[in-house]
């Protein structure tokens, strides 16, 4: 019974321990001994190359900034720009997980002229989701690899800044993803969400020592990738009337907010999560047309608005946050990392094709085949077209 007592005195001791060091103004939340990878600590895991699952910027909670790391997956088309320009107009920044088909390489050269993070998301986007688990090496280097060339032809971007990476579906074959990345020097992947690091949220951190987080897609990489970054996907708690629901993207929770004070309200409550904790970057990880209801958008823009108010939240794409990792300051001190400029896209092309039958606008000129998995340069027919 003593022993009970004690156990039950200690585990109240933890939760208000917990509840206290959570708070904004206090010190950082430590996680425990069996959250972290044995193997790694401040001796063998140092910045800016390396950072341990479970640690934090250097920084105190106060001083540190509360990023905001809105990110949009799939094509930049004539059909989602608008949308994107109404974000970017409220002077956010933006990463975009760019796949290949019906994309318009002249408006992503716009988007990144203007500040805003590229990043590859396969060619094909094929939707067996057994393709990309069970795709050996070769398939996740011809499908990113060759997204990355296609961005830098024919989107006139430099290949060193097209660094980040996200599996369609969330879907990656574990360590063969994770070779290509690292082999092909890719800073980052997103595509690993989190439900047991919510709360207090997980950063990003690199796997020199391992995956650390909770497995929520099997299957998860087991060996170690030295300086590759992985950026969680702090899933997202819907609450409604029908229900808890947990989702990686904000517009996979149902039921869909449709109301603008709902949506704001959804927003905020899992954007308080993060920032009345350890102030972890806040991920806004969205398709565009979960805003193309009117009252959505306006709930989802008011939200921004209210939030960009704050002195220390600052919007960032993935590679800012990544170099505040790799150089913490405070949020006073931060600065966004600045690209490299791209080439000028002076005239687009508008090139078209009959097998299969695509448009595509390109800043370099038409190859004389469709890009495709396998032909990137569009040099040879493409094979392997789904019948459409
Ligand atoms: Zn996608």
């Amino acid at each position: 019974m003593a022993h009970f007592r004690t156990v039950v005195g200690l585990l109240f001791f933890c939760c208000i321990f917990k509840y206290t060091v959570s708070a904004p103004q206090s010190d950082d939340y430590v996680y425990s001994d069996e959250d972290l990878k044995p193997a790694c600590d401040d001796s063998n895991c140092k910045l800016p190359s390396c950072s341990c699952f479970g640690s934090h910027p250097s920084v105190s909670i106060q001083d540190r900034p509360q990023f905001l790391m809105l990110t949009f997956d799939d094509a930049i088309t004539v059909a989602n720009i608008d949308t994107y320009n109404k974000i970017a107009a409220k002077g956010v920044r933006m990463t975009f997980f760019v796949s290949h088909e019906y994309n318009d390489y002249s408006l992503t050269q716009k988007l990144y002229s203007n500040g805003h993070e590229i990043a590859v998301h396969s060619i094909s986007h094929e939707s067996n989701t057994d393709f990309w688990r069970d795709g050996d090496e070769t398939k996740w280097k011809q499908e990113m690899v060759g997204m990355r060339a296609m961005l830098t032809t024919f989107g006139s971007l430099p290949q060193a800044e097209l660094v980040g990476h996200r599996a369609p579906f969330l879907q990656t074959s574990g360590d063969s993803t994770f070779s290509v990345l690292q082999k092909e020097k890719f800073l980052y992947d997103s595509s690993m969400p989190s439900r047991s690091y919510m709360d207090p949220p997980i950063w990003p951190y690199t796997l020199d020592h391992g995956y650390g987080q909770d497995c929520q897609i099997e299957p998860c990489p087991n060996g170690n990738f030295p300086g590759l970054w992985e950026v969680p996907m702090v899933q997202y708690h819907r609450i409604s009337k029908e229900g808890d629901f947990y989702c990686s993207m904000l517009d996979a929770c149902t039921p869909y907010p449709v109301t603008a004070m709902d949506t704001k309200d959804y927003l905020m409550k899992n954007f308080l999560r993060h920032y009345k904790s350890n102030k972890a970057p806040f991920p806004i990880f969205l398709h565009e047309a979960w805003l193309r209801d009117k009252a959505r958008l306006e709930g989802f823009l008011q939200f921004l608005d209210e939030v960009l108010k704050y002195q220390d939240v600052r919007s960032a794409t993935i590679r800012d946050v990544i170099e505040y990792m790799r150089n913490p300051t405070t949020h006073r001190q931060f600065q966004p990392y600045r690209q490299s400029p791209p080439k000028p896209c002076n005239k687009v092309e508008t090139c078209s094709y009959k097998e299969p039958l695509r448009f595509m606008k390109s800043c370099a000129m038409c190859p004389k085949y469709y890009p495709w998995v396998g032909t990137p340069m569009g040099r040879i027919p493409p094979k392997n077209f789904p019948i459409n």
